[in-house]
């Protein structure tokens, strides 16, 4: 059961979840943040350094904000602006640095 970003976190960003995040699975792009699904391991660090409780885990999230389980999976596996292929599982990131691009849904917003 991993952890999602949802809505509140938009144009937010303070990032303290970043610096919570023991596996560093917790990726930048340009409006939000979002957790990869694949690399977290539920530990549940990042959750209440989040000063709007954007964070929690994916069959607790507020129904209102439901679509954004499957959103924080699709910045990994659809291919986003700018790019050639998905993200994948590229093993954190501080690796990938900042990625700068939102999902489809969430540039719409
Ligand atoms: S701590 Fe919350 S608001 Fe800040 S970047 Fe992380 S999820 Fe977004
Ligand atoms: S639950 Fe743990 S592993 Fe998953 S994103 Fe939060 S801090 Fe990282």
């Amino acid at each position: 059961m991993p952890y999602v970003i949802a809505s509140p976190c938009i144009d937010t960003m303070d990032k303290s979840c970043i610096e919570e995040c023991p596996v560093d699975c917790i990726y930048e792009g340009d409006r939000k943040l979002y957790i990869n699904p694949k690399e977290c391991i539920d530990c549940g660090a990042c959750e209440p350094v989040c000063p709007v409780e954007a964070i929690s885990q994916d069959r607790r999230v507020a129904e209102e904000d439901s679509e954004f389980v499957e959103d924080n999976r699709r910045f990994f596996t659809e291919v986003l602006d700018g790019r050639d292929e998905p993200l994948g599982a590229p093993g954190g990131s501080r690796k990938t640095g900042v990625i700068g691009v939102d999902t489809t849904m969430v540039a719409a917003l």
